[in-house]
């Protein structure tokens, strides 16, 4: 069995343009508006002759309680239940949001292993600006930059030495 990799965050954090770096398709949407993806989407990607699955996801608001933001958040618990690693993004540039404390306070309860990593990191001065994201309770945060492919490879490193 391939190992799966899910992709969790809120919207606009650039889950879509991972996805689409780690499969090398255009097969999820890249939006410049919150939320596009609303379902669950599952591709194949691999790191040398390592092969995992990835499942990209929409904006995850585990405290929503209606409408198209509770489907969202079914479905990302889905993946996330699905998934052998959850890879959580957050935004280098945008900072910490109470959306972000509600996913860590979520993936803390679970348990399941956690790679956080700190999208849009491209051209920042790393240590400084990240270590805001320890507060996330998730460990060290990893710099990568989805839309540059900076750090993405460490990334699934990293990720798949969790299993
Ligand atoms: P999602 O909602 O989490 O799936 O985010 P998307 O992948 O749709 O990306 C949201 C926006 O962030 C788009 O405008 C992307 O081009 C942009 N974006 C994604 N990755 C990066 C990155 O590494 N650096 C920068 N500067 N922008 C990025
Ligand atoms: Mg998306």
């Amino acid at each position: 069995m391939k190992p799966v990799l899910a992709l969790v965050g809120r919207p606009n954090v650039g889950k879509s343009t991972l996805f689409n770096r780690l499969t090398q398709s255009r097969d999820a949407i890249v939006a410049d508006f919150a939320g596009l993806t609303r379902d669950r989407h599952y591709g194949n990607g691999h790191l040398g002759r390592r092969e995992f699955i990835v499942i990209d996801t929409g904006g995850f608001e585990p405290t929503a309680e209606s409408g198209i933001y509770k489907e969202m958040a079914k479905q990302t618990r889905q993946a996330v239940a699905e998934s052998d690693v959850v890879i959580f993004v957050v935004d280098a540039r945008g900072g910490i949001s109470a959306q972000d404390h509600d996913i860590a306070n979520y993936l803390r309860k679970l348990g399941k292993p956690t790679l956080l990593i700190a999208n849009k990191a491209e051209g920042m001065q790393q240590g400084l600006q990240l270590v805001e994201f320890f507060e996330l309770g998730l460990g060290e945060v990893l710099p990568v930059s989805a839309a540059h492919g900076q750090g993405v490879r460490s990334m699934v490193e990293e990720a798949l030495d969790k299993l």
